[in-house]
């Protein structure tokens, strides 16, 4: 596709009650294609009056769909899946347009959107409860698994198709409603996948999108008694401040939240290989992942080898638009990526690095960054203490299995971590010591439907995917009878 013109965005409109609209105040925002800086449309902001619709449609929204049957429910969420497949190279497009990414990953992260949805439209069929014997003859006992009710979730630019799917997805597999406020950023994405659930036939008030100044929007919902749950995916502070809003009302949450993942190179792995993939992996959505591989600790041995060939692969990736063919990287997401990479950068330097590769904006019309490699970083530098979540790689040295293991848990972070060794028992012991909700061992691909994903320390509490994605928006209700 040649990038320099313009294919079709979506439409940008709020969902709210079942009904397509611009907001109340008539207040909006620009989205901007971070390759061009183009305007690519006007973005409603909602109103408090907007707001209140949307609660009070969740709320009519909620009762409609928890008396629906659960198989009733996951064949409307199929749907959903199924239309979402169906319209997915139009999707794909919006998704790089509006987010930058290449899109042959944006088309992975569609195709992946839908798996999850299908997921979910499977799993709301087993929110099993138990029976738990009773203490006098003839007496039930039943734990009963019941939908928490309205759920308000706040999703990211970096994932605008598979984090939005992972709460809608899992607040309607399991019976309840949602108020979503997708990023303002990348808004195309989630408002196309609103329309796959409704053409799906989920009935109106079940999913309602928003948008508008993050902490306006986030403050009002939460201060509303109609919301019972709260999800957020995006950065630690954001995470700790809507964990206190949610915590005034008592209402649950789950926080998936930022990672500085290790990727620890033991002497007995293959040097060139697994440098392959380590740079395959940190240069995916230009390093702006939560997952992303993001400290190489390389032990000595095997050092040399690997960090010369993943400065080849760095040096070798072509950075341009999404849509052209040949892009290997996309542009940064916007000019704060920018900013806080030429800050890393600059601090790295200062703190004695070498940048080996790359450590500069590229032109002054879009947001491209060269991928950058640096080595002798000081452990004391803002690139190993802070999620960089851009394309800057650190490659560091290290002698022992105990000194690196205390190098990676070193951080307050504890979303992903990686490993890579020949040996069996090395691949278990280090799979056990490291503090973190997911460790890859000889390959990154930690984050799929059916698995758990999520964090630990201040990476945040919950987990979206597999049975616990399910019962992050289930209740357990106790039930116990006699005969009278
Ligand atoms: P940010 O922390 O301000 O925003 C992150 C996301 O949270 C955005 O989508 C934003 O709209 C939303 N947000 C911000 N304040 C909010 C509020 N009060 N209520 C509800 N939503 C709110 O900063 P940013 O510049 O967009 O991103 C910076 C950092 O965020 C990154 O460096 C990275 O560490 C982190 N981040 C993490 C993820 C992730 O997948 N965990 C995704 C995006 C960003």
């Amino acid at each position: 596709m040649d990038g320099s013109r313009t294919p079709a965005y979506e439409k940008l409109e709020m969902f709210i009650g079942g009904q397509w609209c611009q907001g109340g105040e008539g207040k909006s925002e620009d989205v901007l294609n971070p390759a061009t800086e183009q305007v690519l449309g006007k973005l409603p902001h909602a109103s408090k009056g907007d707001l209140d619709r949307a609660l009070e449609a969740a709320a009519k929204g909620f009762e409609a769909w928890r008396k629906t049957s659960a198989y009733e429910r996951g064949k409307i969420i199929r749907k959903a899946a199924d239309l979402f497949r169906q319209r997915a190279d139009a999707i794909a497009t919006i998704l790089t347009l509006e987010q930058g990414k290449v899109l042959g990953e944006a088309k992975i992260e569609v195709a992946a959107t839908a798996d999850i949805i299908e997921w979910y439209a499977e799993e709301g069929k087993r929110a099993y409860g138990r029976i738990v014997p009773g203490r006098l003859p003839g007496m039930r006992q039943m734990v009963v698994r019941e939908p928490i009710g309205v759920v308000a979730a706040f999703t990211p630019w970096n994932f605008p198709g598979v984090t939005p799917a992972r709460k809608i997805a899992g607040a309607l597999g399991a019976g309840c409603a949602i108020i979503i406020k997708a990023s303002e950023e990348t808004p195309g994405t989630c408002i196309a996948m609103a329309r796959c659930f409704q053409d799906a036939g989920v009935p109106p008030g079940v999913v309602n999108l928003v948008f508008g100044v993050p902490n306006d929007v986030s403050t009002y919902l939460l201060a509303s008694p109609i919301v019972r749950k709260i999800s957020f995916t995006g950065s630690i502070p954001v995470g700790k401040h809507l964990a206190k809003l949610a915590a005034e009302g008592m209402k649950r949450a789950t926080m998936e939240l930022g990672g500085h993942s290790p990727v620890i190179v033991f002497d007995d792995a293959d040097p060139v290989k697994t440098a392959e993939i380590a740079a395959g992996g940190k240069y995916r959505n230009a390093g702006q992942v939560c997952i992303s591989p993001s400290r190489f600790f390389v032990q000595e041995k095997v050092y040399d080898k690997f960090a010369a060939r993943f400065i080849e692969v760095a040096k070798g990736l072509k950075v341009g638009n999404g849509l052209d063919a040949d892009t290997k990287m996309g542009p940064l997401a916007n000019m704060r990526r920018i900013n806080a990479m030429e800050a890393v950068v600059a601090d790295a330097q200062a703190n004695g690095a070498t940048i080996e590769t790359g450590g500069k904006r590229i032109g002054n019309q879009g947001y491209f960054f060269q991928p950058t490699v640096v080595t002798e970083v000081d452990e004391k530098s803002k690139l190993m203490r802070n999620e960089p979540f851009g394309p800057v790689a650190p490659i560091i040295r290290f002698k022992t299995f105990d000194e690196v293991v205390k190098r990676a848990n070193g951080l307050e972070y504890g979303l992903a971590a990686y490993a890579f060794t020949k040996s069996a028992a090395t691949a278990t012991a280090v799979a056990d010591a490291l503090e973190s909700g997911m460790v890859g061992v000889n390959h990154l691909m930690v984050s799929t439907p059916e698995t758990p994903f999520g964090g630990v320390k201040e990476s945040g509490y919950g987990q979206e995917g597999g049975i616990e994605g399910l019962d992050a928006y289930l209740i357990s209700k106790f039930v116990t009878q006699v005969g009278v």
